[in-house]
């Protein structure tokens, strides 16, 4: 099959009222371009440089995720034209976006990343962390970043029953907050572990390797 043909299915199978990112990190330029014929618009990147390189050469009406762990002095670099940020875990990174978002007139759609695996590498805030930084009043003089959801990854495993643990804590979590805080989006499921995070409630998945093949380097 072909990309565009590989997306249409996948698109075709989700329930309306979920986003799918399409995971391009890696992948060339052409390979987006197939699937942006397709008609498909939304693509995630997990590196500033890579995914500013794309976006300078590819047309302008991509809707670009950045869905990787991102450092402060590269909030610069995306702050023009990135869509959605994924993976923000601290006030002093909310801070430097909320900065760039002024100097380019935007505000910039943020998803607050929340720890919700057992293994050590995987970033976020814990549930304590995370509404205490809602609460904070440093968040609440920044006027050009918006929270507009949560974002989880769970434990790399073929344990199901842990990966659906995971996935409802975090629902559990978003239901909570998302009328205070008029959340959107629960952006959970790559192309391991989608379908168990669509029955948890998400209505954003990651998706890459499911749609582009594997990846050769990550
Ligand atoms: C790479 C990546 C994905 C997509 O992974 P696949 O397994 O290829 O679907 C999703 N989310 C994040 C944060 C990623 O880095």
């Amino acid at each position: 099959m072909t990309i565009a043909d590989t997306i249409t299915s996948f698109k075709s199978s989700l329930p309306k009222q979920v986003t799918l990112v399409a995971v391009s990190k890696t992948k060339p330029m052409e390979a987006i371009m197939e699937a942006y014929r397709s008609g498909h618009r939304v693509f995630g990147e997990n590196k500033v440089q890579e995914m500013t390189a794309k976006w300078e050469v590819l047309p302008k009406d991509i809707q670009w995720h950045m869905i990787g762990h991102l450092q402060r002095n590269k909030v610069k670099y995306i702050a023009p034209y990135v869509h959605l940020i994924h993976a923000v875990d601290s006030i002093k990174l909310l801070q430097e976006i909320d900065k760039q978002a002024e100097k380019n007139n935007r505000v910039i759609q943020c998803l607050l990343q929340i720890k919700i695996a057992e293994e050590e590498s995987k970033f976020g805030l814990s549930e304590t962390d995370a509404l205490e930084l809602l609460e904070s009043k440093e968040l609440k003089s920044l006027s050009h970043v918006s929270i507009k959801g949560l974002m989880g990854m769970a434990t790399f495993t073929d344990d199901h029953v842990q990966i659906a643990k995971e996935f409802q804590s975090l629902q559990q979590l978003f239901n909570r907050l998302k009328n205070d805080y008029g959340f959107e989006y629960l952006s959970m499921g790559m192309s391991g572990d989608f379908e168990i995070a669509l029955k948890f409630g998400s209505n954003m998945i990651r998706v890459g390797s499911a749609l582009f093949g594997e990846r050769n380097y990550d």
